[in-house]
C-alpha cells in the first residue's frame, strides 16, 4: 500500500475569511488596525506533527500527569495522548476511583486521548528466564515489560477486559500501547484480532486499520540514574535534529521526569521548538488526519 502523502494538508486548510467591506469614512487607528487584522490570510497549518504522550497514567500518578499537562499546555500543547495503565502495579483498579473515572472523561472532553496502557504494567519474573529476557525484561525496563513475552490467548482476555472497563465509564481507547514498548507476536495478533485501532513501538506508530507503519523514533528519556539522564539528554538532542523533516515527531514523557530539572527543562525546550514548524495532534488524531 502507497503511503499517503503526510506533507499533503491541502483539505485541511480553513478557507480564507470573507472580505470586509471597509468604509468610506476616515478610520481612526484602531479600526484601521482591525481592518487589517481581518484581512490577514489564516495561518496556514503546519504540515509536520508532533505527537505529546503521557505514559503511565493512573489513580498513583495524576496528581503528576495534571502538572504535566498544565506545564505543555502552557507551552501550546492542547493535547495529547495519555496512556492509562488500568491496575497499575496491582495498586488497585482506576475503575474504583470514581474522582479518577471522572477527571479522565473531563481530559477526554477537552481533547486529550486515552490509550490502553498494559494491564498492571510489571512482568512478574518467571522462573527459568534466559539471559536476554532478564535482560529485555530487568535491565532495559526494570521489570516493567508486561507484554514481551504474554502469550496471545492472556494478551487477548486482558486488553479486551482493559478496553471493557475504559467503555463502562464512557470512553473508548482506539489504541493500545505495551509498556516500554515491548509487544509480542502474540499480543500483536490479538490486538488486530480486538480491531484496536494501532500500536505504537519506540520506533514506529503502526495502524492496524490501514497497514501503514509510521517509523518515527520515540524521543524518551531514562530517569534511573544520573548517568542515564545525562546520556539521555544527548541522545535526545541528537534525535531531535535527525528528526527534523520526519513527518511525525513523539516525545513521550514519564511522570518522573517531571522532578529531574535538567531533563524536564530539555523536554520543554525541544517541544517549544518542536512547535514552531509542527501541529499538536494526539495518536488517534495523527492517523486520523485531524
Ligand atoms: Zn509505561
Amino acid at each position: 500500500m502507497d503511503e499517503p502523502d503526510l506533507f499533503t494538508y491541502s483539505n485541511t486548510l480553513s478557507p480564507p475569511p470573507p472580505e470586509k467591506e471597509i468604509p468610506l469614512a476616515p478610520l481612526s487607528l484602531p479600526e484601521l488596525e482591525k481592518a487589517g487584522e481581518a484581512s490577514a490570510p489564516a495561518p496556514k497549518p503546519k504540515a509536520r506533527s508532533l505527537v505529546v504522550s503521557i505514559h503511565d497514567v493512573s489513580p498513583i500518578t495524576r496528581d503528576i500527569t495534571e502538572r504535566i499537562l498544565k506545564q505543555i499546555a502552557e507551552l501550546g500543547v492542547p493535547r495529547v495522548s495519555l496512556l492509562v495503565i488500568p491496575d497499575h502495579h496491582h495498586k488497585g483498579n482506576f475503575v474504583d476511583d470514581p474522582e479518577f473515572c471522572a477527571w479522565l472523561r473531563e481530559c477526554s472532553g477537552a481533547g486529550h486521548e486515552v490509550v490502553i496502557h498494559g494491564y498492571y504494567h510489571r512482568r512478574d519474573q518467571k522462573a527459568g528466564e534466559s539471559f536476554r529476557q532478564k535482560m529485555a525484561t530487568r535491565y532495559y525496563t526494570a521489570g516493567e515489560g508486561e507484554f514481551y513475552d504474554i502469550s496471545g490467548a492472556d494478551a487477548l482476555r486482558i486488553v479486551s477486559q482493559a478496553r471493557q472497563e475504559f467503555r463502562n465509564i464512557g470512553l473508548d481507547p482506539k489504541g493500545f500501547v505495551a509498556p516500554a514498548w515491548l509487544l509480542s507476536e502474540g499480543a500483536d495478533r490479538a490486538l488486530q484480532r480486538l480491531g484496536i485501532g494501532y500500536t505504537t513501538r519506540l520506533g514506529s506508530v503502526f495502524d492496524y486499520h490501514t497497514g501503514i507503519h509510521y517509523t518515527s523514533q520515540s524521543l524518551v528519556w531514562s530517569t534511573r540514574s544520573a548517568l542515564r539522564r545525562l546520556m539521555s539528554r544527548f541522545w535526545n538532542a541528537h534525535l531531535f535534529r535527525r528528526l527534523e523533516e520526519c513527518p511525525l515527531l513523539r516525545i513521550g514523557i514519564h511522570p518522573p521526569d517531571v522532578q529531574h530539572q535538567a531533563v524536564w527543562r530539555q523536554i520543554k525546550e525541544l517541544t517549544a521548538r518542536a512547535l514552531e514548524s509542527r501541529t499538536p495532534k494526539t495518536y488517534a488524531g495523527f492517523l486520523s488526519r485531524g
